[in-house]
């Protein structure tokens, strides 16, 4: 339902809560978070309100990390619980990812990465895809490409937003008739299902295209198709009044 995403200098998971906060309007049942830290993910989650994982994280600290994804749930597949909840990981623990929408093939998918060895913890449509993503990282793609061969592969509806524990310096996502946005800050970007994830931050923004992916570094934004070609989003600057 919500999504943030973040690379930068500051604290990831203190940006990704507050962005998640400011995405609290859109309803949710579940939230959680994904950091990179020290060549894998850490994360947490909780069902129900934001404020249960908040509670959560200052019980229980995430380490330090400049590098995170965040996301708000609305289960469309699954009941709204804890295995259900997003991040969702590959077997490894290496990636992570957040999802808006519906993947309408993800039981074909499933049932051929189970033939393969693969177990999925959860009942959504999400989960399949940081599989088919950690299978390519591990024949040698980088996050980006292995975004763009996934992509290609996935029906329906569908933000993505992935996260490489072994490559912290990017934060991955794509789109298929479901928004995202990226935020452009200097020394730090941003990703959001809309332009409230990051406002506080920045308020230039990039509107992403129909089947485009973004790879967010601290200092670069590069757009591409599906298939790997470059694109462009379209750039325009966010004057909504913050106090309203
Ligand atoms: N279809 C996914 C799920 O049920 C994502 C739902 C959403 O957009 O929050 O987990």
């Amino acid at each position: 339902c919500g999504i943030v995403g973040y690379v930068g200098a500051k604290q990831a998971q203190d940006v990704v809560i507050e962005g998640l906060r400011r995405l609290e309007y859109r309803g949710y049942d579940s939230a959680g978070i994904a950091l990179a830290h020290e060549g894998s993910v850490v994360w947490d989650k909780r069902p129900g309100k934001l404020a249960n994982l908040e509670e959560a994280i200052a019980s229980t600290p995430l380490p330090a990390s400049t590098t995170g994804i965040g996301h708000t749930r609305w289960a469309t597949h699954g009941a709204p619980n804890y295995a259900n909840a997003h991040p969702h990981l590959g077997k490894k623990g290496r990636l992570a990812v957040v999802h808006n929408g519906i993947i309408e093939n993800f039981a074909q998918l499933r049932a051929e990465l189970e033939a393969a060895g693969h177990e999925m913890v959860s009942e959504t449509d999400t989960e399949i895809s940081a599989h088919l993503l950690e299978n390519e990282v591990a024949a040698g793609a980088d996050l980006t490409t292995a975004m763009q061969n996934v992509c290609r592969r996935l029906e329906g509806a569908f933000t993505l937003v992935a996260l490489d524990g072994a490559d912290p310096s990017r934060v991955v996502a794509a789109r298929r008739n479901s928004p995202l946005v990226v935020g452009l800050g200097e020394g730090e970007n941003f990703l959001g299902s809309d332009v409230a994830a990051f406002i506080e931050h920045t308020r230039e923004a990039l509107e992403l295209g129909q089947d485009q992916v973004v790879t967010i570094t601290r200092e670069s934004v590069e757009v591409t198709g599906f298939d790997g070609s470059p694109a462009e989003g379209k750039q325009y600057h966010v004057d909504w009044d913050l106090s309203a």
